[in-house]
């Protein structure tokens, strides 16, 4: 047999679909609800942060595990939010994105055979990340919200049945993957499921990776509790964050780990022969980022409600069921209503007829129940919110004939 194949690693994962959608998106001309980036300026400070940096000559590799600066404001960041004290030195490794901060994190704690609880619906890339590092996923459903469930209850929104958390737990268990605020589904784990998730990995001795990269947006008056402050989890807690999301820099690639020194080592060799080190002048501007004042957090948050708003309303007038988030950017809908054979196919017809691109459910679920489903992105302007309203317009008149 031929050597010129790729690696079984290789083919046991598709490209991504959430990136091939912009693709499409960029062939059909369409407005591009798939992927989760901003099509408003970053704020200038920063830009002008990156600038002086490049011109200042911060243009060599920095030092692998992050710049001092950087590194320094998140601990010092984290412990001015949480209470939790965080040692810059022991703890911080800045890498090239949350995306290479879990590929690190994962690579650096997993052996072959290692099992890893993974919430179902989930973020794309923690599939072949499980299957890159050698993992053996473990998925838990996180149920969707029940129409008749009094408001206030779990029920109401995402949920998940301990018992079968409980069930995915056992000695092979090396790690579970928590990301809140929650890409799809809009979910923010509360304080008692966490405590829940927590007694699991104190019983196990398992390590939380938690991916709280949507820390900042955030609904409702609800509030973010990071995994590390809930009690006897700081020292088995991997956080990954980033500057992507809060920042909207989503092309500087720039993340981070906080972990426990125990565990810092691993991490930051695995990332230094990943990559040798995140770009220099971006983590000086990110370091720029991290003092910005708590209004600029409160605004952010404040504008992506808006714009949830908007679009749910958008949505809902074109005969979407919405599941309506109260963190992250996304707003995971349900299409059944539509006819349509799966979500891969509305998807590619919603992005070549009708001239919007978004997400098919399949891409979060290992389970066929992503096949009713699709996500829709709403970190975008005004404008490019109100041109997919005019082009869904289109999707009404086709849909009818199509029943
Ligand atoms: N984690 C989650 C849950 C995400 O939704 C995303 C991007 O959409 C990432 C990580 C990627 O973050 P980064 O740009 O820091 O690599």
């Amino acid at each position: 047999m031929s050597k010129l194949t790729g690696s079984k690693k290789a083919t046991q994962f598709t490209e991504s679909v959430i990136r091939e959608m912009t693709r499409l998106n960029e062939l059909y001309g369409g407005v591009n609800l798939s992927q989760g980036f901003p099509d408003f300026p970053a704020p200038a400070a920063i830009k002008a942060a990156a600038c002086a940096a490049i011109n200042a000559d911060v243009n060599q590799y920095a030092v692998t595990w992050g710049a001092r600066p950087l590194r320094e404001a998140v601990a010092r960041e984290f412990t001015r939010r949480y209470g939790l004290e965080v040692v810059a030195d022991e703890q911080v490794t800045v890498c090239c994105g949350s995306t290479e901060a879990m590929m690190a994190t994962m690579i650096a704690i997993i052996d072959p055979g290692d099992e890893v609880v993974i919430f179902e619906p989930f973020y794309e890339n923690y599939g072949p990340d499980a299957i890159l590092s050698g993992a053996t996923p473990r998925y838990v459903t996180l149920h969707e919200p029940e129409a008749a469930a009094a408001p206030g209850t779990p029920q109401s929104d995402w949920w998940f049945d301990p018992q079968e958390l409980a069930a995915a737990f056992n000695d092979k268990t090396k790690a579970i993957i928590i990301n809140t605020p929650n890409n799809p589904t809009g979910k923010v784990f509360s304080k008692e499921e966490l405590e829940m998730i927590a007694t699991l990995c104190r019983k196990w001795d398992a390590i939380a990776i938690s991916d709280e990269i949507y820390e900042h947006i955030i609904y409702d008056g609800r509030q973010h509790v990071p995994m590390a402050t809930i009690e006897g989890m700081a020292d088995r807690t991997i956080t990954l964050n980033g500057l992507s999301k809060t920042y909207s820099v989503t092309g500087w690639r720039v993340g981070w780990t906080i972990s426990p020194p125990s565990l810092t080592g691993a991490i930051r060799k695995v990332h230094d022969f990943l990559t040798v080190g995140a770009a220099a002048p971006l983590q000086a501007a990110g370091a720029v980022a991290l003092g910005l004042p708590d209004d600029y957090y409160a605004r952010l948050a404040a504008g992506y409600q808006q714009r949830r708003d908007v679009l749910v309303d958008i949505l809902e007038r074109h005969r979407f069921t919405c599941y309506k988030p109260f963190g992250a950017y996304y707003i995971m809908t349900d299409i059944s209503t539509f006819g349509f054979a799966d979500d891969v196919e509305f998807a590619r017809y919603l992005v070549k007829d009708v001239g919007v691109a978004a997400v098919p459910g399949s891409s979060f679920y290992k389970t066929k129940a992503g096949r009713t489903k699709l996500r829709f992105c709403f970190c975008k302007r005004d404008e490019t919110l109100q041109e997919a309203d005019r082009r869904l317009e289109k999707l009404v008149a086709v849909g009818v004939t199509l029943h």
